[in-house]
């Protein structure tokens, strides 16, 4: 110990060394921690980089999912409901979740279920059709596939389901409006045809006879020629055959004309036909057709009018730029239930009449058609046994017709 002092510097020296190597490696600790965390942050600003593109991509993937035209269902290799998007929650009108379920669960159909079945075992694409059910009766027809991945694993089936309801009521207007044509034809063509024969047979011997069952004969002669050129016209305005010629037209000579042409039949059945429309009004229209118009309504108003009765044609201007039109008569009326229907083809409130009185059940939807071109409305308004009115709106012939104010003054009418 006596010569410690000889020791100190060494001893600082030593020291110095110990402070400085822990300082170095406390540095050294401290860079690594600090590139430790930047790796850190970089990483997790990557993967939040990476969850925003992801999350972006998943978005454009629902968005194009949900925005197709077509219903989508994809079922896992379990067999259940692994996805689907809006357009089948439209077409199969559900609320709830199909997702977890099986396809007999969500869809309840044998058919899909075996199909699916099918493709969860082979790689092949199959369709069938399908209604589907619901309040409204809908259809599809259905493509389906089996879902196979990069590595060639079968990874469920996917079905894309189009929906064919608007197709099929198209193709069931069609054949019951061929029913109905077929139906409307024969009708006469059987009735001539048996006068013929029983003629034939020796009923033309006795001439009041035979006078009796021609005249018969000509009246379903007529019949057919009505029904024929109703058909065309309905035809040919329903493929866009027709052209509206439109032009300034004095409403009460339409009306006067067709009055006139109607004179004799009003004569036939008491009525007194009444033309109550104002001189001064002029719609945008194209004659013919609103002559044909006319003609439609108050042939009806004398067809099924009173006896007796009275049939007025009145008009009156809209305060907007139209004219609203009515054919009145004091005969039973039409039931709330047929009121809508009448502009349907074929409808008729009462079969056996309308065909007694020449009636091809086409009258009321030409009137709807040409009206309609004209960019008017038509209805009718009744009340059991005391008439029905005939309403129809046209554009006058200073100015468009105003849709608006049509639509707001639909169904009251001013005339009196
Ligand atoms: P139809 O050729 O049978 O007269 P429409 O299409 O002109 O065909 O009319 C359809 C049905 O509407 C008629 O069969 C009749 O039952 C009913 N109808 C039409 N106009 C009147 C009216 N003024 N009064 C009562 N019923 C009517």
């Amino acid at each position: 110990m006596d010569n410690w002092h000889d020791y100190w510097p060494f001893l600082v020296f030593a020291a110095a060394l110990v402070v400085v190597l822990a300082q170095t490696l406390w540095a050294q600790r401290r860079v690594r921690r600090e590139r430790q965390l930047a790796r850190q942050e970089y990483t997790e600003a990557l993967l939040q980089k990476q969850q925003v593109v992801i999350a972006e991509a998943q978005a454009q993937m629902e968005t194009l999912f949900n925005s197709m035209s077509e219903g989508v269902l994809i079922v896992g290799p379990d067999g259940r409901v692994q996805l689907f998007n809006q357009s089948l929650r439209q077409l199969l009108q559900f609320e709830g979740d199909l997702r977890g379920q099986t396809i007999l669960e969500a869809l309840r159909s044998h058919e899909l279920d075996n199909l699916v079945k099918r493709l969860l075992k082979e790689r092949a694409v199959l369709s069938t059709d399908l209604e589907l059910g619901g309040t409204k009766p809908r259809y599809a027809h259905i493509n389906a596939s089996a879902v196979i991945d990069k590595t060639g694993q079968q990874r469920g089936v996917m079905l894309v389901f189009h929906d064919q309801t608007r197709l099929r009521q198209l193709e069931n207007t069609r054949k019951e409006f061929v029913a109905n044509v077929s139906h409307e034809l024969r009708t006469p063509l059987t009735l001539i045809k048996g006068y013929v024969e029983t003629l034939l047979n020796g009923a033309k011997d006795d001439p009041s006879v035979a006078a009796r069952f021609l005249m018969t004969i000509d009246k379903h002669a007529d019949r057919l020629t009505f029904l024929i050129e109703d058909l065309l016209t309905i035809s040919r305005l329903e493929s866009g055959q027709v052209s509206i010629n439109l032009q300034p037209t004095p409403l009460r000579e339409v009306a006067a004309r067709v009055v006139e042409d109607l004179a004799a039949r009003a004569v036939e059945r008491q009525i007194t036909l009444v033309n109550q429309v104002p001189a001064d009004l002029q719609a945008s229209a194209d004659g013919d057709r609103l002559q044909q118009v006319f003609f439609n309504l108050v042939d009806n108003a004398i067809k099924y009018g009173r006896p007796a009765g009275l049939v007025t044609v009145q008009a009156v201007r809209g305060s907007g730029k139209f004219i609203q039109v009515c054919v009145r008569d004091d005969g039973p009326g039409i039931p709330a239930e047929a009121r809508d229907r009448v502009f349907e083809r074929f409808y008729r409130v009462d079969k056996a009449r309308s065909r007694d009185q020449g009636g091809t059940g086409l009258g009321l939807a030409i009137v709807k058609h040409i009206v309609q071109a004209h960019g008017g409305m038509v209805w009718v308004e009744s009340e059991l046994g005391h008439g029905a009115s005939f309403f129809f709106t046209l554009p006058t012939a200073n100015g468009k017709s105003d849709f608006a104010d049509m639509a707001s003054r639909h169904g009251r009418a001013p005339l009196s």
